[in-house]
């Protein structure tokens, strides 16, 4: 009698003809088994499956931008622009009603509120929300399912969350596609390509379900923390948006209207049992985290009110009022130390501005010269390119020596030793170029360089700078060090004028075409 409640369910089904009678082929074919057999329960698993797939069974969307509009704000602080785009694009949706819209990409260092932001696209629309966590994905089976032949096999991920959902047309995220990986048992990225084509896409197959799936309903976004390990042609199809770290005044921000809430309703308290004021969230922020994101600001905000809750739990007194001075108390000693990057005080230590996937960062780059005979040794894990730019930079101040006022006997007289520190983070690219011309300079000439100074850019044997990118994330993490000049090139001064004075407030930028003008600056 499975048998028959399956044919009932399967009758309400509003499923094409082919589904249908490939459906009543496996229920005829199980009415023949033994239930003993071991295939009996495959055939019922699947059978089950089916009827329990959403086939064409949608919810309906809410097209209301304003009510969007609200959504998105009410969960996320700032991010103005990032909203702006998201609302054009489901403008657009509105507009062609047929979904067959590009994929949606929100790309961004961690903590930014990339996930979450997927999550609240599809609360605007009033649709279903599933996330399939691409980190680690390897095989392509797990995108498209093994065949039903396999003891233990089991659709792919993409239909196992259609089922999760129970509508045709969720909001699905592809969360970190850019960490997809691919060894011999295929590429997920191919799959995942035939999963987003339009053209493709509303005949999806998956390996076990065998009946082709259409997924031309789905909204389909993903998240990323880099671009540039995303397969090209999945990059291709994609519509980027792009979200960067935050200020300490928007973590602020965002600490007292999200997360301080946020985890105070997790903890099963209420907002009079605890109040931390503004120096002790910024306290908070400076002392224990350095990120782009607020993932950890969030973290050790549950921290303490994890100790709050105890307290009130076992009835003891406390105070609820937490200012700065009680943080120490309540999550010990601070992690970071502003001051740690104030130590350019020899020559040769230069500080460099940084962009990594996880957001923008300090480095700095030391210089040392020892009794030899004009070796160049580079330490610290650098990339190619990097190496390649000091090989540049020092070039170029073996021709410029007179002009910068090194003696040339240096170069032959000594050995030279370029190393950056913190070995395990690896660095590349050429925007260190001007750091380390700078470093070098230093060194040669045993001048110091001024202090809370940083730059970035790239070197031409000529010396030009060039411009480089990651400029908003650079300038966080300068802000986060207490830097107050910045070296960059002329080219970038666009991209520091785009992202608005509050990011920019407090620092001074030197904007240079020259190597020469470089050295002018900083030392
Ligand atoms: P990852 O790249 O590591 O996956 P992510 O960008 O997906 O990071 P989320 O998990 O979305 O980060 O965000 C981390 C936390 O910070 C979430 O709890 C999110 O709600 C919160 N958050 C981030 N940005 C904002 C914001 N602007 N307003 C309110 N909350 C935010
Ligand atoms: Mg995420």
């Amino acid at each position: 009698q499975e048998v028959e409640k399956l044919r009932a369910k399967g009758a309400k089904k509003r499923w094409k003809p082919e589904v249908n009678e490939h459906f009543n082929k496996e229920l005829n074919k199980i009415m023949r088994m033994n239930s003993m057999a071991p295939e009996y329960g495959v055939s019922l698993g699947y059978a089950e499956l089916l009827v329990d797939l959403p086939w064409n069974e949608m919810s309906k969307d809410n097209f209301s931008l304003a009510r969007a509009k609200k959504i998105l704000d009410n969960d996320h602080f700032g991010l103005t622009k990032v909203k702006e785009r998201i609302l054009e694009y489901l403008a657009v949706l509105k507009l062609r009603q047929d979904m067959k819209a590009p994929l949606l990409c929100l790309y961004g260092p961690p903590g930014v509120g990339k996930t979450s932001l997927g999550k609240s696209i599809a609360k605007a629309l009033g649709r279903e929300y599933v996330r399939m966590a691409l980190g680690g994905v390897h095989d392509e089976a797990e995108v498209r399912g093994h065949r039903k032949t396999y003891i233990g096999a089991m659709p792919g991920k993409i239909i196992q969350n259609i089922q999760k959902a129970k509508k045709s047309n969720p909001v699905f995220i592809l969360d970190e596609i850019d960490k997809i990986s691919k060894d011999h048992r295929g590429d997920p990225s191919s799959a995942l390509l035939e999963v987003l084509d339009p053209e493709q896409n509303s005949a999806f197959k998956d390996n076990y379900l065998e009946v082709e799936y259409d997924l031309s309903n789905v909204l389909f976004v993903a998240t990323a923390n880099s671009l540039d390990s995303i397969q090209p042609a999945l990059r291709d199809r994609m519509e980027i948006i792009e979200l960067s770290g935050y200020t300490v005044e928007e973590k602020l921000e965002i600490a007292k209207r999200h997360l301080l809430p946020k985890q105070i309703e997790q903890h099963g308290m209420s907002s009079t049992m605890i109040k931390l004021n503004n120096q002790a969230i910024v306290k908070i922020i400076e002392g224990y985290t350095r990120e782009s994101g607020v993932r950890n600001l969030e973290q050790k905000i549950g921290s303490v009110v994890r100790k709050i809750a105890k307290a009130v739990a076992m009835e003891e007194e406390y105070n609820p009022n937490i200012k700065e001075a009680d943080i120490e108390r309540l999550l010990g000693q601070p992690i970071f130390d502003k001051d740690l990057y104030e130590g350019n005080d020899l020559a040769g230590v230069v500080t460099g501005l940084a962009w990594t996937p996880v957001g923008g960062d300090i480095l700095f780059i030391e210089t040392n010269l020892s009794k030899g005979k004009g070796v160049l040794t580079l330490s610290g894990q650098l990339g190619d390119v990097m190496k390649e730019s000091a090989v540049t930079a020092l070039s170029y101040l073996k021709s410029h020596a007179d002009e910068i006022g090194i003696d040339y006997r240096v170069f032959s007289q000594y050995d030279l030793h370029i190393h950056v520190p913190q070995g395990a983070v690896p660095k590349d690219g050429p925007s260190a170029g001007i750091t380390m011309l700078v470093s070098m300079a230093s060194i040669f000439t045993q001048r110091k360089i001024k202090k809370d100074l940083a730059m970035t850019g790239e070197i031409t044997l000529r010396g030009k700078v060039l411009p480089v990118g990651g400029i908003k994330e650079k300038i966080l993490a300068a802000k986060r060090a207490n830097i107050k000049d910045i070296i960059m090139c002329y080219k970038n001064q666009k991209d520091v004028e785009e992202i608005g004075e509050e990011y920019t407030k407090g620092l001074t930028f030197h904007y240079v075409n020259y190597v020469e003008e470089v050295i002018e600056v900083a030392l």
